[in-house]
């Protein structure tokens, strides 16, 4: 009889460990909080080692038809005028190859799945009691059962995690505030991607996506996590308050949330845990590793986690493959927790003359021969990495 593995979590790192783990040839079921896949999120990107596991899934040409069709990142002034540009190109730059909405990707790799693997949705974990022939695991909506494996891939701010990692210190809080929400398409919108910063530390951004719709994002930087239990009533009051003063289109994206179903208010959190396993529970993706957007390549890294703990699994011993899982991906994870001195200061600064600091270095930056060297240097260690096989 095949080994029952219980993945949580239905969004990126679920669903691909789910597939290559019914690959692999282990009975699988996924648990999700939420009642039905969840469709929200913005533009993430596919890149390196995760593109190859897509690739590998036979999903490549699905992810590009699904491309929000961003032509590169444009940074701009106040007034909408083009300081810099990064055009798509390869796997490195602000824009990758592989652009998509979370929500088309997530359904994308569920989709993929094998008929044999069960879903089970609107439930959760309340106890996990493990021995040395596998975990019982209890449900909020009633009932217990025994699995051979449990791979947590919760998200951020897994409570699973907590029942069964509850003296791990996991957090580093990056100080920043990241709001995102969907608005209308406009004419004088395009395709490229637009960020503009400006002083009191904070940034404007606005995406197209293939859906006729544009994504934008405010962000802002705190040391505290000051939207922390307000109503979305009172945080749109507090985002007017702040980005207020500000032309360009950012009055446009303040209306646009007033009305956004999709408002989602994030404060920046490294997930850094000590070990990623315990007896026969493993963690995977943001779980646990949330290098969150500004170490970048968070999506990816749940894609090649998935993959590389099905590789190991389907070799045999449990314990052995998630230490082997864990040191394979701890360099990828620590890479994209290692962020540049002064980072996100550098990126949100308070002063003009810190703006304007910033901007001349991204003029810099887009010659293309700084470009090229700048790409050599910062290529993602993952981009060269041999997979293990499956
Ligand atoms: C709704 C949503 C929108 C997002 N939008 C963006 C975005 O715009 N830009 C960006 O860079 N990243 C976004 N992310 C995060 C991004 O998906 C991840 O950083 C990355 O892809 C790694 O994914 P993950 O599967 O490890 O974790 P996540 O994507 O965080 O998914 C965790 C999943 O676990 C489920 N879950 C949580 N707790 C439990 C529980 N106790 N039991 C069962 N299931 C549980 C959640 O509902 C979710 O489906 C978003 C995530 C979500 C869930």
């Amino acid at each position: 009889m095949s080994a029952r593995v219980l993945v949580t979590g239905a969004s990126i790192a679920g669903p691909a460990a789910a597939y290559w783990l019914a690959e692999a040839g282990f009975d699988v079921t996924v648990l999700e909080r939420a009642g039905a896949l969840r469709e929200g999120g913005q533009n993430i990107d596919v890149r390196a080692t995760g593109r190859e596991v897509i690739r590998r899934m036979g999903l490549e040409e699905a992810v590009r038809g699904r491309n929000t069709g961003e032509l590169g990142t444009r940074f701009v002034n106040e007034a909408g005028a083009v300081i810099s540009e990064f055009p798509v190109g390869g796997d490195d730059g602000p824009t990758a190859e592989l652009e998509i909405l979370r929500g088309a990707l997530s359904r994308l790799l569920a989709e993929a799945c094998p008929g044999s693997v069960q879903w089970r949705f609107g439930d959760e974990i309340t106890a996990v009691d493990q021995d040395e022939r596998g975990a019982a695991v209890t449900f909020a909506c009633g009932g217990r059962e025994r699995f051979d494996l449990v791979v947590i891939a919760e998200g951020a701010g897994s409570r699973t995690r907590e029942l069964v990692f509850s003296d791990e210190p996991r957090e580093r809080a990056l100080g920043m505030y990241v709001t995102y929400g969907t608005i209308e398409r406009e004419p004088q919108d395009d395709n490229w991607w637009k960020f503009l910063v400006v002083p009191e530390a904070r940034q404007v951004s606005l995406r197209p996506d293939d859906v006729g719709t544009m994504r934008a994002m405010l962000n802002f930087r705190a040391d505290t996590p000051v939207l922390a239990g307000l109503s979305a009533y009172e945080i749109r009051r507090e985002l007017c308050k702040k980005f207020a003063d500000l032309g360009w289109e950012v009055p446009r994206i303040l209306d646009g949330f007033e009305i956004a179903d999709d408002l989602y208010v994030e404060w920046l959190r490294q997930v850094q845990a000590a070990t990623w396993h315990r007896g026969r529970v493993v963690l995977l993706g943001d779980a646990a590793w949330c290098v969150t957007p500004i170490g970048g390549g968070g999506t990816s890294l749940a894609l090649t986690g998935a993959y590389v703990l099905a590789a190991f699994l389907s070799e045999g011993d449990h314990g052995q493959a998630f230490a082997r899982y864990e040191q394979w991906m701890r360099p990828l994870v620590d890479d994209a927790q290692h962020l540049p001195p002064g980072v996100p200061r550098i990126a949100a600064p308070e002063s003009w003359a810190g703006v304007q600091a910033l901007r001349w270095g991204t003029r810099v930056a887009a010659l293309p021969l700084v470009r090229t060297l700048a790409g050599r240097l910062t290529s993602s260690p993952a981009g060269g990495r041999e997979l293990p096989g499956l």
